[in-house]
């Protein structure tokens, strides 16, 4: 199917407003142009109307849960109705916490570091980094890269089935594929999670920006996104979901801010008593500026509708796929299968606003920085922090250890090129 036949889509959404739209940039060649931001997955540009809001409160910045000025009281509120717009973003349950953190990964680090004594963890090997790594002091089962979607919750059923009984269980999967954009069998994944009494994070990294993500309806434990990549910058990410096992975990950091009281102990020590909500692994002076852009974005996102972004988003899959077929020497890489052609109108997405491609003939990474220095293109190259995955994709061997992005010279380097939009994205 072309591009032409879906077109009507488009109508349904313009794009959002974002900053960065008139940036110009120099090219190798002379002159200048418009950049072109294709590295949406890395970091998305802020929408108009979260840079807006942000400008209106700045003003206004004070510090939060620290002060009884009126800027310190109007921050605190701020930062405390931030929390509750998200909670309302992901749906989720009345006894979930929402924590604050850094992004995704310190997320997911948190969770690692509150997992009950005795955890074991199933993560398929196909993930990004930041759900793969930080799991270290836990037993963790790898699952191999699974060719479908109903491979991958077989998989996932199989290594539950044989794990020990009655000890606690974490799965931790990804919405959407940073590398193949592809949507993963969330709400099966955590259905075969439970089925076997194990718990289930979803990093939402990917999944967050494009589509609605609903603890409640997807019945997942814990969600973990990035304010960056959800059109907010300003460093602050999100860990929302079940409470218990984040109040009984000591505080990820220690400080002011997560203890309720410290006292001197006769013997010369000092006793702490923590507190049991969200502030617990929130010390120290919170970043109220990134929490208010996320809280916002997510207001902005929920306004605009899913819907219409979603319609607008397969037009530009469209587009670009459609582009790339023309060009015999380009093969899209795919997990699961997926055609890379448009879908149909109104058909079921499978895919985010995410392609990643390799140039037979090219380097990646040449082939990349030829797009920046000739056309004012910006795409990611590289393993793109997934390196098991983009090895499996490319033929290589997912054991095999390898420098992200090293070029070998010639026509077989184990990188490929990524272009990721979405929201804002012009035709
Ligand atoms: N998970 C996925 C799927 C991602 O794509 C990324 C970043 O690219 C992350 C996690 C980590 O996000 P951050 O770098 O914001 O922590």
């Amino acid at each position: 199917m072309s591009v032409s036949t879906i077109a009507a889509d488009r109508s349904v959404c313009a794009p959002l407003p974002v900053l960065g739209r008139d940036v110009t940039v120099p090219l190798v060649t002379g002159g200048e142009v418009t950049y072109a931001a294709l590295d949406y997955a890395a970091s998305a540009p802020a929408l108009q109307r979260v840079w807006d809001d942000v400008a209106a409160y700045a003003p206004y910045y004070g510090s939060v849960h620290r002060g009884a000025g009126y800027l310190s009281q109007l921050s605190t509120d701020l930062f405390e109705n931030s929390r509750v717009a998200v909670a309302e973003f992901l749906g989720c349950r009345d006894d979930d916490q929402v924590v604050f953190t850094r992004s995704t990964t310190d997320s997911l680090n948190l969770l690692a570091a509150a997992l009950p004594a005795g955890c074991q963890v199933f993560v398929f090997e196909t993930e990004h980094h930041a759900s793969l790594l930080p799991w270290k002091d836990a037993r963790v089962t790898y699952l191999d890269a699974p060719g479908t979607r109903g491979e991958a919750v077989r998989t996932l059923e199989r290594a539950l089935a044989d794990r020990e009984p009655h000890g606690p269980a974490l799965v931790c999967v990804t919405g959407a594929s940073n590398v193949t954009g592809e949507l993963w069998p969330v709400r099966e994944l955590a259905a075969a999670a439970h089925a076997h009494g194990a718990r289930i994070v979803l990093d939402a990294a990917q999944l967050a920006p494009h589509h609605p993500v609903s603890v409640r309806d997807l019945d997942v434990d814990w969600v973990a996104f990035s304010g960056h990549k959800l059109y907010a910058p300003f460093g602050s990410g999100v860990l929302a979901g079940r409470a218990d096992w984040l109040r009984e975990a000591e505080p990820y950091l220690a400080g002011g801010g997560a203890s309720r009281k410290v006292a001197r102990r006769a013997d010369g020590g000092v006793d702490v008593e923590w507190h049991t909500t969200a502030a617990r692994h929130e010390a120290g002076s919170p970043n109220v500026i990134g929490v208010y852009a996320i809280a916002s974005a997510c207001k902005a996102l929920t306004e605009a509708g899913f819907d219409g972004l979603v319609a607008r988003e397969q037009y530009l899959i469209g587009k670009v796929c459609d582009g790339l077929a023309e060009v015999p020497e380009v093969k899209v890489l795919s997990l699961f299968g997926d055609d890379a052609s448009p879908r149909p109108a109104g058909a079921a997405p499978t895919r985010v606003g995410v392609v990643s491609f390799v140039v037979r003939g090219w380097n990646s990474s040449h082939f990349a920085a030829a797009l920046s220095a000739e056309y004012g293109i910006g795409v990611r190259d590289g393993l793109f922090c997934a390196h098991p995955l983009v090895r499996t994709l490319l033929g290589g061997d997912p054991q095999e250890a390898g420098e992200c992005g090293a070029p070998d010279g010639g026509t077989t380097s184990l990188n490929a090129i990524r272009v990721s939009f979405g929201a804002g994205t012009p035709d």
